[in-house]
């Protein structure tokens, strides 16, 4: 199409956004009959115009523009019988008021938006649509959807409701709406070439990363949300996570009906709640850190979504096929029971290495990463603040960088650097492997008795980065009031899901071993899970399915539940060598332990540790496997009494010792 007919087009798009968005805010702003039947009249008057150009552009009947003319008054007229005759009516009652019909504004606004998808895609093609899509109404739809005549001009009138609406009050919820239309103007099919497709994944998921980043802040710093929005907030979570497996579906066979379907399931959520004044900022206040199930289900949804968010970038970065080939999945095949075992298999392998994944990772990192961040300028302690920034700087290089693009295909060669989570995080017990890994028990068991285990849990691990900012951190609130939580966070190792889980995990690691190294070894034939080695395997189980089920669940199983439930065997060999090491809690003046009125550090612990005082009062020092070094304890502190006592203290006291031994030898 030429230039001046697509710049009409546009401008007539643009027109048509704009004048949504006023229908939007008068149906929400509407006290009054007239008003109410000014909002159906434009609306009916809007949906005549393109209705009957819609037919024609349609192209299954040979119609003439005077039928088009006719169709669309006539539309009109229908539409606009009902409005009209119930205005009468309440003109001629003054104690009743014309409400606004909900389904019916929601039903019109997106049928109109439709309708000039549908005739402006006809007209830029210069084609009727039968001709585009034949009988394929499910192809004609989900394309018509996505196309950029249809979602600019929501987005546009997304953004635009939002500030003829809600700016003025400033909430939350004005900035999550800016953010979603511009997610939503960054849908990846709207404009079909590889580039708009490249670019909208990557800053669709950064818009979308930056929503995330903000909602979680708002919730840290505000302690409620109004029932409306902690609905919405869900529903559009909802819709986030069945619009990127849309995505990664429109990647894998360029099928876009469920990209689609999530745009529309997204603007019947937003156009319900911005048409109603009082649903998103009034009502019932959620107390979320007291609500374990809208936490949770929040967590679960954010989770699902990000998963999404993190495998489109890795389809666009390594390519759709070649990534998911490199999955190692099992292809299907044989009995019932085989099958059963494939699907199993390729659904565990491809969530657990989806959230193993570079991008997931890259995402993730600056997500959390931001949220850690928040909370070293809220931190007081040096020590807090140093460790704070050596944990984002371990993901990001120790986690991210090294494995996914500086050794991409050889770390599992190299100790400690190889093998974040020991035994079979980088590969099976082949002979080129078992040193490095072997190696890597020692360096991180070495590291563990001069500095604690918190080199790991709290520093190399990429659990901490997750746990510690501002508003996963606060989660740690759950510990108290959680039954399940304040159990496991009270009994620590003794608990018996503890015992259970790490003598599962260690049994199955044990066994997997001998397999591993029998058939490396080629002492027995290989035995793999549909290819993958054991080992491998349940390293996958562990941490990209078991860590996120722990974590996602953190308002019932507690914050840390990596450290409070046992699955993580790596951390608990850490852990476990960290009790013979240098690492304890000190306190400066243990006599102010004893006059303190506080008792704040005995509260602060997100793992649950408790005790501080006594042991203080007591000892001078406190020492407990499962403190991992986090530190809120010293944070709550409110005399700055408690420090950190490891190798460095312990090199310093000798040095200091042996000073005044020469200094009295001298003497
Ligand atoms: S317990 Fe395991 S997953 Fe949790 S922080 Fe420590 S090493 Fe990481
Ligand atoms: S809050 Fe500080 S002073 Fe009070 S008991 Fe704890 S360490 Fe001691």
């Amino acid at each position: 199409m030429v230039a001046p007919g697509l710049i009409i087009l546009i401008i007539l798009a643009v027109v048509m956004g704009i004048t949504a968005s006023y229908i939007l805010y008068l149906a929400r702003n509407s006290d009054s009959s007239l008003k109410t039947f000014t909002v159906y009249l434009i609306l009916a008057m809007m949906n005549g115009m393109l209705i009957g150009p819609a037919v024609y552009f349609l192209g299954i009947l040979p119609f003439t523009i005077v039928d088009t003319v006719v169709i669309s008054a006539g539309v009109m007229v229908l539409e606009l019988a009902y409005p009209l005759i119930s205005l009468a009516n309440n003109l001629m009652d003054d104690q009743k008021t014309m409400k606004v019909n909900l389904p019916v504004v929601v039903f019109l606004t997106l049928f109109n938006e439709f309708l000039m998808s549908l005739i402006f895609n006809s007209i830029s093609t210069s084609q009727y649509v039968n001709q585009i899509y034949g009988t394929n109404v499910l192809k004609m739809f989900s394309e018509l959807v996505s196309s950029y005549w249809f979602v600019f001009p929501m987005s546009l009138e997304m953004g635009l409701t939002a500030i003829l609406t809600i700016r003025k009050e400033k909430g939350f919820f004005f900035v999550f709406i800016l953010l979603q239309s511009l997610v939503m103007f960054f849908t990846p099919d709207a404009i079909s070439t590889s580039i708009w497709t490249e670019i909208s994944v990557y800053l669709g998921v950064s818009v979308m990363t930056i929503l995330l980043v903000y909602v979680f802040e708002s919730l840290f710093r505000k302690d409620f949300v109004y029932q409306g929005f902690s609905r919405y907030i869900l529903e559009i979570l909802g819709v986030y996570g069945l619009m990127m497996a849309g995505v990664m579906l429109f990647q894998y066979n360029s099928v876009e009906i469920v990209i689609s379907i999530s745009i529309i399931a997204e603007m019947i959520i937003y156009l319900h709640a911005i048409i109603r004044p009082d649903y998103l900022n009034r009502g019932k206040k959620v107390y979320w850190l007291a609500s374990q199930k809208w936490s949770t289900a929040f967590l679960v949804l954010v989770y699902v979504a990000e998963v999404g968010m993190g495998a489109t970038m890795d389809f666009q970065f390594y390519g759709t096929h070649a990534f998911i080939n490199s999955m190692g999945l099992a292809s299907f095949g044989g009995n019932f029971l085989n099958i059963v075992g494939q699907f199993l298999f390729n659904s565990v392998t491809f969530v657990g290495l989806l959230s193993l994944s570079t991008f997931f990772y890259l995402m993730m990192g600056i997500e959390m990463g931001t949220l850690v961040l928040f909370k070293f300028l809220n931190s007081k302690e040096l020590e807090n603040r140093i460790r704070l920034v050596l944990l984002m700087v371990a993901f990001a290089v120790y986690s991210v960088l090294i494995p996914s693009f500086i050794l991409p295909t050889t770390v599992q060669h190299y100790t400690f650097l190889g093998w974040s989570m020991g035994i079979g995080s980088a590969g099976g017990l082949a002979p080129a492997l078992i040193l490095p890994m072997i190696l890597t028990y020692a360096v991180s068991g070495i590291l563990s008795l001069l500095f604690g285990a918190r080199q790991l849990c709290s520093v190399f691990c990429t659990a901490p980065l997750m746990y510690q900012g501002t508003f996963y951190n606060s989660m740690k609130k759950f510990n108290k009031t959680g039954k399940l939580a304040s159990s496991l966070s009270r009994a620590g190792e003794k608990s018996k899901l503890y015992r259970m889980s790490s003598l599962t995990v260690y049994a199955s690691l044990g066994a997997a071993s001998v397999i591993s190294f029998l058939y490396h070894y080629h002492y027995i034939k290989p035995i793999t899970v549909y290819g993958e080695d054991p080992l491998q395997f349940i390293y996958i189980i562990l941490f990209g399915i078991v860590w996120y089920l722990v974590f996602i669940t953190m308002p019932y199983l507690g914050n840390y539940g990596c450290i409070n439930t046992g699955y993580c065997h790596w951390g608990n060999f850490n852990r476990f060598v960290g009790k013979y090491g240098l690492f304890k809690l000190k306190v400066k003046d243990p006599n102010q332990c004893v006059t303190c009125e506080t008792k704040a550090c005995n509260n602060a612990c997100p793992v649950g540790n408790t005790g501080h005082p006594g042991n203080f009062i007591k000892d001078g020092f406190y020492k407990e496997s499962r403190c991992v070094g986090i530190g809120d304890c010293a944070e709550a502190c409110p005399y700055d009494n408690i420090f950190f006592y490891d190798v460095r203290n312990y090199i310093g006291e000798k040095l200091t010792l042996k000073e005044k031994k020469v200094n009295s030898n001298r003497k």
